[in-house]
């Protein structure tokens, strides 16, 4: 692992930030590490937590990667470090998430209050903080306020306007964000070995979060989901006003079924944003800087048959409906009313 940026590809001034506190002993009890998923609040998180406990006599090595507590917190079996996540559970519906309950922020509470087993610090780690329950927030509100000496926090989140104003005051924000597509191409080839033409596409679907590019090359379910979104979408420029609404009620329904069905939606309208902005993009001759690379032969055919200013619109709409939806607006008119509006071809 290299010492200097902690083998984190990104995120320098944090990591520096970070390092700084930790080598001035000023270490915060409550950080918070924000930014969309897959960036790699996770990641960094961890390495955090190596860098805290790691007993390499070289200071300046730590966090040193071999050493008992760096593989432990590696593999998850460190005793003082406690990660809180979202659970899933089993339910009439097949699987779904459970909220981070205020049993799991109790468990932490106490494990706070005690002495480290053997480390130097208790490291608590809550992952995706915006799904903890009222009471498990209210819980965690407590701690934030009474904090131990030897405690420390690291929440993440996609955004801070997702958590309580109260614990965010509370914590020191670490605003993470995606690397430039460019370097994620280069860091997806050189240090995970990804060929070059999957890289290329990878980087860019990815918008640079190296961590969501990391899981699609890995798991092909990933782009065989994207594939099928946009091809709902292409169906949909053909089809019917009845099959319009149809598509509305199910992605409403969708919606409607709690955090993973929301995701679900906010996911299918952010890609289907990027087809339009590609589609712009090419008629604005700046075909070189598209997303969807691997369809860039569909795009270019499709981006003669439409009016710029209708695929502006229905951009613009797109990102209106994510807004609309964010604000609890009723989903299935929402999206009746997006889907009724996609353009129509003019040759
Ligand atoms: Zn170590």
């Amino acid at each position: 692992m290299s010492a200097d940026r902690w083998g984190i590809e990104g995120h320098e001034w944090v990591v520096a930030a970070l390092q700084k506190a930790i080598a001035s002993g000023r270490v915060p009890h409550a950080l918070l590490f924000v930014g969309p998923p897959g960036v790699g609040k996770r990641t960094l998180a961890r390495v955090f937590a190596q860098a805290l406990q790691c007993t390499a006599n070289d200071v300046d090595g730590r966090p040193c990667g071999e050493c008992r507590a760096c593989t432990q917190i590696a593999a998850g079996t460190y005793p003082d470090v406690r990660l809180i996540e979202t659970e899933r559970a089993n339910s009439g519906q097949g699987q779904s998430r459970r909220d981070i309950s205020i049993d799991q922020i109790r468990a932490l509470q106490h494990q706070t209050s005690l002495k480290p087993y053997e480390g130097r610090w208790v490291v608590g780690i809550i992952a995706d903080a915006q799904e903890m329950s009222d009471a498990a927030a209210n819980c965690l509100l407590k701690t934030l306020e009474e904090p131990q000496e030897h405690a420390v926090l690291v929440l993440t989140a996609p955004d801070v306007g997702l958590l309580l104003p109260t614990i965010v005051s509370r914590c020191q924000v670490f605003p993470l964000r995606p690397l430039p597509v460019d370097a994620a191409e280069a860091v997806l080839r050189n240090r995970f070995a990804i060929a070059q033409d999957r890289a290329r596409i990878l980087a860019r679907l990815s918008g640079g979060r190296i961590g969501w590019a990391v899981r699609a090359a890995g798991d092909e379910a990933v782009l065989a989901q994207r594939r099928e979104r946009l091809e709902t979408l292409l169906q949909l420029l053909q089809a019917s006003r009845v099959q319009r609404l149809n598509q509305a009620a199910v992605l409403g329904e969708n919606y409607s079924k709690g955090q993973d069905g929301r995701d679900t939606v906010h996911e299918t309208l952010d890609l289907w944003a990027t087809w339009w902005r590609d589609l712009l993009l090419i008629q604005e001759n700046c075909g070189e800087q598209i997303v969807n690379l691997d369809r860039a032969a569909e795009l270019n055919s499709m981006a003669d048959h439409y009016r710029p200013a209708d695929v502006a619109s229905f951009l613009d709409a797109i990102i209106a409906t994510r807004r609309y939806l964010e604000r609890n607006v009723n989903p299935r008119l929402a999206l009746e009313v997006l889907l009724l509006s996609l353009p129509q071809a003019v040759v």
